[in-house]
């Protein structure tokens, strides 16, 4: 994992973790300006596979919000996957059908990956 950059001062190095937030998000102190602070949440910290599964899903004809629900994504994430995608390949060589047993590995996946992390 790279270090944190502090958003007050800028700063990518000393920079400590220190505890948790209330919604248990890892907080981070500044060894420089002493600021305690929460790192934004990654936007770009998804797998290749599931954005390629969210276009899939699209192209299959899925909303941007139930694609968001079944892969736990921010819609607006799948959305602006999508338009890069599309953006980067006017003629998007994608499978004409999802295959299903994909789609049930990935939800396994998913499935097996919520448990773990409830600790
Ligand atoms: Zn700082």
């Amino acid at each position: 994992m790279r270090g944190m950059n502090c958003p007050t001062c800028q700063s990518n190095w000393k920079q400590y973790k220190a505890g948790f937030n209330p919604s248990g998000s890892q907080r981070y102190r500044c060894g420089e300006c002493h600021r305690v602070y929460t790192p934004e949440p990654k936007q770009h910290g998804y797998s290749e596979a599931i954005r390629l599964l969210a276009i899939r899903m699209y192209v299959e004809g899925s909303s941007y919000g139930s694609i968001g629900r079944v892969l736990k994504v921010n819609p607006q994430s799948v959305a602006n996957w999508i338009s890069a995608y599309t953006a980067k390949l006017p003629e998007p060589p994608l499978p004409e059908r999802v295959k299903k047993a994909e789609l049930d590995e990935l939800y396994t996946f998913l499935g097996k990956k919520k448990t773990k992390s409830t600790s």
